[in-house]
């Protein structure tokens, strides 16, 4: 069991992370105290049922006093208000981190809401689920998996090392990097696949002449593994694409020129360039599994039970 590294962290949000937090922090012994808030009364009940937290209040500000860490875990479209109305009740000397999927934007826009002498130190674990609210959590979701933070250059590095040490406690490996390159790999990793999963859905929902119904029964040819993401939740997506617009953009235009190169040597019958292309992403998702960050099995460790993690 490793000594308490904070007295009282504030989870603002429990939903799938904020609760995946509480368990691992518990696991590890990492808090003398878990508190939290959340929107509804009815997660905010689920969340004490679930013991996730040993009090809930029914706003942010009520729930970071004396808090030496608060970690954001809502929906990024959320933090800008939240921010403002917690920034008065924060004790001097406490760590703000948060776990959003983009970072540019949460620097520009949580950043000047907190006051002086709290450290602000932005943070974004790579690891998630399609599943969302305060029962989704779990323990080891970040058990093997990248958290990567990203302070500014005027962050204290003694709040920062201890803000890494928390990551490490809870089971992750911890990178360090300016904001705007997370956004840009983050942008072709998670966003743009998510971005992809939910149109191709969409796709074969509007079609004509093959039924919706025939769709989810032969699934199992690569639609139902690849559109996993595709349930994930919508308002946090929403707030992803909104925040992460330019290097969704980009990326998203590199897509395009490849995917019309491929449509290009199906059309003109060049199963050399396919093949050589097949070749080079297998190659490229061998080295996932072999990075330890997914399973070869043919149901991607996703069997009954199974706990998928690296959204
Ligand atoms: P989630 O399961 O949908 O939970 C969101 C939580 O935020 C809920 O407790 C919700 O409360 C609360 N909330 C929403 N709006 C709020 C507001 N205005 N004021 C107070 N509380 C509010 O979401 P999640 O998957 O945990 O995602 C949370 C954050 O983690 C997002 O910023 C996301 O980018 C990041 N993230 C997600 C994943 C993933 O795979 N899901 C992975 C890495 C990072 P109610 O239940 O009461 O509405």
């Amino acid at each position: 069991m490793t000594a308490h590294l904070f007295e009282r962290v504030a989870l603002i949000g429990l939903g799938l992370i904020g609760s995946s937090l509480s368990h691992a922090m518990r696991r590890a012994g990492l808090a003398r105290s878990i508190v939290g808030h959340a929107q509804s009364e009815k997660t905010r009940d689920t969340a004490l049922r679930l013991g996730l937290v040993a009090s809930v209040y029914a706003s942010a500000a009520e729930a970071v006093e004396q808090a030496d860490l608060v970690i954001l875990c809502t929906p990024i479209g959320a933090y800008a208000p939240i921010a403002r109305s917690m920034a008065p009740a924060l004790k001097t000397g406490a760590i703000v981190t948060d776990v959003g999927s983009v970072k540019g934007s949460v620097a520009r826009e949580v950043g000047p809401c907190i006051p002086a002498g709290v450290h602000f130190i932005p943070g974004h674990p790579i690891a998630g689920t399609e599943h969302s609210g305060p029962h989704a959590g779990f323990a080891e979701l970040f058990d093997g998996r990248w958290c990567i933070l990203t302070p500014s250059n005027a962050a204290d590095p003694v709040a920062v090392a201890r803000l890494k040490a928390f990551w490490l406690a809870l089971g992750s490996h911890v990178e360090i990097m300016d904001a705007e390159h997370h956004d840009l790999v983050l942008a072709i990793t998670s966003h743009v696949p998510h971005l992809i999963a939910y149109n191709i859905v969409n796709t074969a929902r509007h079609l004509e002449r093959v039924t919706d119904s025939e769709v989810i029964k032969f699934s199992a040819g690569g639609f139902r593994d690849f559109t996993r993401i595709a349930a994930s939740d919508p308002i946090m997506w929403r707030d992803v694409f909104l925040n992460n617009k330019e290097a969704v953009l980009e990326m998203l235009g590199r897509f395009t020129e490849d995917l019309t190169a491929l449509q290009r040597a199906i059309r003109f019958g060049e199963g050399a360039t396919l093949h050589q292309l097949f070749i080079e992403a297998r190659a490229t998702r061998r080295s996932i599994i072999e990075a330890g960050q997914d399973t070869a099995a043919p149901d991607f460790g996703r069997h009954a039970g199974g706990k998928p993690s690296g959204t």
